[in-house]
C-alpha cells in the first residue's frame, strides 16, 4: 500500500505532518505539497510555466517534496512519474476549515484528491472545523483519528469507480465526538464581501473580505452532521451533470421549429440515493 499525503495548507503546515503520520499504519507514504498556502485555489493545471520541486523535511525528520504549483498541480507530479512507485490512494488534508456543501470546487483540499481520479487513483479529503485559522493551536487527534478510520475502511473495501470521498470532522473533543455519519452536499451559505481599498501608490484594490460562511444544516447533509457533533464522509464524482433538470431540458426546443426533433434524453437516469444520505457508518 502507498498513500501520498498532500494538503493545501502548504508543506509546513500541522495538519500535514499529523495526517502523514497517521497514514503510516498502513503502508508506505510520501508526501508531495505545495510550498504556500493555497487555500481556497481550486482545481488547477499549471500549463504555462514551469514546475519547480524541492526535497524538504517535515517537523518529525522525515522526508517531503514540496512544489511552487497548486495542490492538484502536487498530484499530478507525483501520478505523472515524479514518485518511481505507483500510488494507490490519495489523502489530502488536515485542512484547518471545514470544506462542506459548494466548498469543494474551492478548496484545494478536496480538488487535490479530483486529481487523483482524474488519474484513476481514488481518495480522501480530510477538514477539521476549525474556528481559528492559527493551525499550530489545533488539535488535530480526533481528525486523524477519523482520516485513519475511514481510511481503513476504504482499504477493507473498495470505493466504486471514480467515487471518492470528502471527509470533515468537527473541532470537538474526542469525549464530544459522536461518531461518523454517511452524507450528501449540504447548503453553505457565504457572507463575503468586497473591500475596496487603496495602495500606498493611490491604487485602488480589492480584497474578498466578509464573515467565515455559515450552512443549513439540514439532516442528512455534511452541514447538518457537523453542526449536531459528528462527522461528515460524503461520497463525491467529478460528473457534475444535473440529472434532475434532463427531463424539463428534453422539452425544450434546441433545434428552432422547423428542425426539432427533440432532444434525446439518456433513457437510464441514475437514481439519486438519497436513501444512503442519512446511514450512520457506525
Ligand atoms: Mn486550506
Amino acid at each position: 500500500m502507498h498513500i501520498l499525503v498532500t494538503n493545501d495548507d502548504g508543506v509546513t503546515a500541522p495538519g500535514l505532518l499529523a495526517l502523514a503520520q497517521a497514514m503510516r499504519q498502513f503502508g508506505k507514504v510520501s508526501v508531495v505539497a505545495p510550498d504556500h498556502d493555497w487555500s481556497g485555489g481550486g482545481h488547477v493545471k499549471t500549463l504555462n510555466r514551469p514546475l519547480r520541486v524541492r526535497r524538504v523535511k517535515l517537523a518529525d525528520g522525515s522526508d517531503a517534496l514540496t512544489s511552487d504549483g497548486a495542490p492538484s498541480d502536487c498530484v499530478a507530479l507525483a501520478l505523472m512519474g515524479l514518485l518511481k512507485d505507483k500510488v494507490d490512494l490519495v489523502v489530502s488534508g488536515v485542512n484547518t476549515a471545514a470544506n462542506l456543501g459548494h466548498d469543494v470546487t474551492y478548496s484545494g483540499t478536496v480538488t487535490a484528491v479530483m486529481e487523483g481520479i482524474i488519474w484513476g487513483v481514488p481518495g480522501v479529503a480530510v477538514s477539521l472545523d476549525a474556528r481559528s485559522s492559527h493551525s499550530l493551536e489545533l488539535d488535530y487527534t480526533l481528525a486523524v483519528k477519523v482520516a485513519a478510520d475511514v481510511v481503513r475502511t476504504v482499504l477493507q473495501n473498495e470505493l466504486p469507480s471514480g467515487t471518492f470521498l470528502n471527509v470533515n470532522v468537527p473541532n470537538v473533543p474526542i469525549e464530544a465526538f459522536k461518531g461518523i455519519r454517511l452524507t450528501r452536499q449540504g447548503l453553505r451559505v457565504y457572507r463575503d464581501r468586497l473591500d475596496k481599498r487603496t495602495d500606498p501608490r493611490g491604487n485602488d484594490y480589492y480584497w474578498i473580505g466578509g464573515d467565515r460562511p455559515t450552512g443549513v444544516p439540514h439532516e442528512g447533509t455534511d452541514v447538518g452532521a457537523i453542526f449536531a457533533g459528528f462527522a461528515s464522509v460524503t461520497p463525491l464524482e467529478l460528473d457534475l451533470t444535473a440529472f434532475h433538470a434532463m427531463p424539463i431540458l428534453g422539452e425544450w426546443r434546441w433545434n428552432g421549429e422547423e428542425k426539432d426533433t427533440g432532444l434525446v434524453v439518456p433513457a437510464s437516469l441514475p437514481v439519486v440515493e438519497t436513501a444512503v444520505a442519512n446511514a450512520a457508518i457506525h
